[in-house]
């Protein structure tokens, strides 16, 4: 049975599993996870929030330059497009997995994206999310990530991971599940330029 986290410790998600593009829609506004998963209104723009992927550039990269990551970051092994699950309530398939000379494993993600100095809180989450799913299927240390920047030259970019990311993880996985299974009316986006072309603004009390 999965488990869930709340402010007091440990719930349970009573087998309810959250995919990472599912994270991202909550982290744009709290609002969508409820008008989605509990009124059961599809968005009509569902393919705003998919996770973004490098599109055909992740198969290129794979196959062309398998080097690349070797040399610059230790990698020993490495596996691709790998399904996992987690008992923390947690699904998704993550680009690459890399095992690396230091006995730890790391997610790799490629993003069709350009890297503007710094990583957006959506993209480490996202990472955070997926560390997690290898840290529970693998067993091994996991606590640094690294996305490809398909629109920047393929740079490559080291995004640490530590308790503060992973608990960080815990309590948005909690709340998005306090909405789901207690239907608790969350708080809106506090970015209210959001709300403009939102696909729920006729329904959402933030913008009647
Ligand atoms: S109108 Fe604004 S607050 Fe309401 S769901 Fe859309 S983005 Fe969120």
């Amino acid at each position: 049975m999965a488990t869930i986290f709340s402010e007091s410790g440990e719930t349970d998600s009573a087998g309810i599993t959250l995919t990472a593009s599912q994270m991202i829609e909550y982290l744009y506004c709290p609002r969508f996870t409820y008008f989605e998963y509990v009124l059961g209104i599809p968005q009509n723009e569902a393919k705003r929030f998919k996770v973004e992927k490098g599109r055909g550039v992740h198969e290129t990269m794979k196959n062309r330059n398998p080097d690349y990551l070797r040399k610059r970051i230790g990698v020993i092994s490495r596996e691709s497009d790998v399904f996992l699950a987690s008992s923390q309530g947690i699904r998704g398939i993550v680009d690459e997995i890399l095992f690396l000379n230091d006995g730890t494993a790391a997610p790799l993600d490629y993003k069709y994206a350009e890297f503007k100095n710094d990583v957006f809180n959506t993209y480490r989450l996202q990472m955070v999310f997926y560390a997690r799913l290898i840290k529970d299927n693998y067993n091994v240390p996991v606590n640094r990530s690294y996305i490809v920047y398909t629109r920047s030259k393929n740079k490559l970019v080291e995004v640490k991971i530590g308790d503060e990311e992973y608990e960080d993880l815990k309590k948005t996985i909690g709340e998005m599940l306090l909405i789901i299974q207690k239907n608790k009316y969350p708080k809106p986006t506090r970015s209210t330029k959001r709300c403009t072309d939102c696909c729920y603004k006729n329904i959402c009390e933030k913008t009647v």
